[in-house]
Formats: C-alpha cells, sequence, structure tokens
C-alpha cells in the first residue's frame, strides 16, 4: 500500500477561530473542508513542506517556530494511507488570500463538526476543541 505524507496546519485568530478550506471542484474530495496543507514532497521537512503550502494556498509567510505540533492523522484510503501531523500556528505575515480558487472559512471548534471534511481530517478535531476550550 502507498503511503502519501501530508501536513496540515490549524491557523488560529485572535477569536480563537480555525481555518478550514473548502477543496474545489476538480480535485479529489471536492466539496469537503480541510485543514490548509498539502504533500510533504522527498526530502522535505513536515514545516518546511507546510510553510511551501501556506504561502502558494493562502499567500503567507509563517516561521517555523510558529508551528507548533498538536496531533496526528493516520487513515487508510481505498488507494493508499495517509498519515499527517496537524500544526497549530497562531502567526504569520500578510493577509490570507484564497491563492487556489478554494473558499476559506474562519470557525470556532466546537463547530468543525457541522463542516463535512476528509475522513483524515475529522479525528483531528477533538485535539483542537481540547486546545481552544
Ligand atoms: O491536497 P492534495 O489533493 O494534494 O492531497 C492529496 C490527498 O490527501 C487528497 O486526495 C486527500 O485524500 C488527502 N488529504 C486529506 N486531508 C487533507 C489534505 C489531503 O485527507 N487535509
Amino acid at each position: 500500500m502507498k503511503l502519501l505524507l501530508v501536513v496540515a496546519a490549524a491557523l488560529v485568530d485572535a477569536d480563537n477561530r480555525v481555518l478550514i478550506a473548502q477543496r474545489p471542484e476538480g480535485k479529489s474530495l471536492a466539496g469537503l473542508w480541510e485543514f490548509p496543507g498539502g504533500k510533504i514532497d522527498a526530502g522535505e521537512r513536515p514545516e518546511q513542506a507546510l510553510i511551501r503550502e501556506l504561502q502558494e494556498e493562502l499567500g503567507i509567510s509563517v516561521k517555523a517556530a510558529c508551528l507548533a505540533p498538536l496531533t496526528f492523522a493516520s487513515h487508510g484510503y481505498p488507494d493508499f494511507h495517509l498519515l499527517m501531523p496537524l500544526y497549530v500556528c497562531r502567526r504569520w505575515e500578510g493577509h490570507i488570500a484564497a491563492r487556489e480558487g478554494q473558499t476559506l472559512k474562519w470557525v470556532a471548534a466546537t463547530k468543525l463538526r457541522d463542516y463535512s471534511m476528509p475522513p483524515a481530517d475529522e479525528p483531528l478535531i477533538p485535539a483542537l476543541v481540547e486546545l481552544l476550550a
């Protein structure tokens, strides 16, 4: 079974809300809401990959020191197994913009359950609810 390494961020604003992004039409799992992030390329550290993805997807600059590891997703999809660490980030530079056609939403952690998420992302919610309670 192929192993896919993805890294994701819970960006948290001053009101303790978390940023989620809706996967656009044409991508796998289109319409589902996810924590921003993406694939870790060969030779990349997870933090490096996340910093690159947040720049590409949202146009923001994040420092490695501002990424706090929170938890880890491990989910078996039909064609691959996904491993995905989740980092919490409360500080970034730049204005958040949807650079890849995704819809963005700031949501209280306790309201994340109202949004359909990929099965890998859903198990990450309780750790966020606990952290931001
Ligand atoms: O975003 P991208 O399509 O590159 O991600 C590859 C795969 O990883 C997706 O098809 C999806 O199955 C999974 N994924 C996920 N949760 C995320 C990001 C990606 O389950 N937050």
